[in-house]
């Protein structure tokens, strides 16, 4: 059993690298990759913090958490651009440490943003690093974002208005598809169910798009069962495509914490079949090797 994309205490995971290590072992996870959180925001926080109209926007931001860099300020989600060799030579060392016991990969979840995007990843490209897993969290908003995640996003949102923002998000994804320049993209149906969407066959265009773009570029796609096990609800849709054109899927478990590592995956197995994806992939190296899927 694999599980790629996890957050440790190096960006906004509540447990250590080596709880995860050892709790992956204990239950039956084979190769576990780690993927924690590189956000950097293509912004000037000095000249943000004097603009009083964003003074409201910033404020979830905690300025003390805040790492300015040449490429804009990393998030408080992030691992620090100062730890960022840490966090791969700490991993690297781990990796023949455990060997015997459990395949470990160093991942990234990088956030995509076009301003920057170039810059960060060259700047990441000079770790050693298995694969990179893509990410759209936040949608540009004027001179801002709109994180995906966050509920007072959708605060007075239409139903259309909606239905608009979401298609917006699938559109930055297939951006980021099309640069060529990450492995997995993550939770690609995430903006549909943050405010549970009334009629979802309003993304199906925009799916079938992303799931060409993902073929056209040899990636794969997560399924990611991140929250309750009881509210997962992944698009049949998208995963239908994904069996369609054959596109290798991953189940993840977007852990934060160490007792949720495997969440989600007995079910995601099952949705997987439903939907006739036939193909998963492990990354070393950033090389990826296609595996059928044994049900
Ligand atoms: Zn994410
Ligand atoms: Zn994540």
């Amino acid at each position: 059993m694999l599980d790629y994309h996890t957050h440790t205490t190096f960006s906004d995971g509540k447990d250590t690298l080596d709880s995860f290590i050892q709790s992956a072992i204990e239950n039956g996870i084979t190769e576990l990759g780690i993927s924690d959180h590189y956000a950097c925001v293509p912004k000037d926080i000095i000249k943000l913090k004097e603009d009083q109209s964003l003074s409201e926007k910033l404020k979830k931001y905690d300025p003390t958490k805040l790492e300015i860099t040449k490429e804009g300020f990393c998030d408080g989600y992030s691992i620090k651009k100062s730890v960022l060799k840490d966090y791969f030579s700490e991993i690297n060392s781990k990796k023949e440490e455990v060997k015997d016991k459990l395949v470990l990969k160093i991942g990234i979840e990088l956030d995509y943003f076009p301003e920057n995007w170039e810059n960060v990843i060259s700047l990441i490209n000079k770790y050693p690093i298995d694969y990179i897993i893509g990410s759209v969290h936040n949608n540009p908003e004027g001179d801002w974002y709109k994180h995906i995640c966050y509920p007072d996003t959708y605060i007075g949102m239409t139903d259309n208005e909606y239905v608009e923002f979401a298609q917006k998000n699938i559109e930055l994804i297939i951006d980021m598809i099309n640069t060529g320049k990450s492995h997995i993209v993550a939770h690609p149906e995430c903006v549909c169910g943050t405010k549970k969407m009334k009629d979802i066959s309003k993304m199906y265009d925009h799916f079938s798009a992303l799931a060409k773009a993902v073929s056209d570029n040899d990636m794969c796609i997560e399924m990611n069962c991140w929250g309750p096990e009881e509210n997962l609800d992944p698009n049949l849709f998208l995963y239908k495509e994904c069996g369609r054109l054959n596109i290798p899927v991953i189940i993840t478990s977007d852990a934060h914490f160490i007792t949720e590592l495997r969440r989600g995956y007995i079910k995601g197995m099952k949705w997987l079949k439903e939907a006739g994806v036939k193909y998963t992939a492990t990354y070393d190296k950033c090389q990826k090797s296609v595996k059928e899927i044994k049900y």
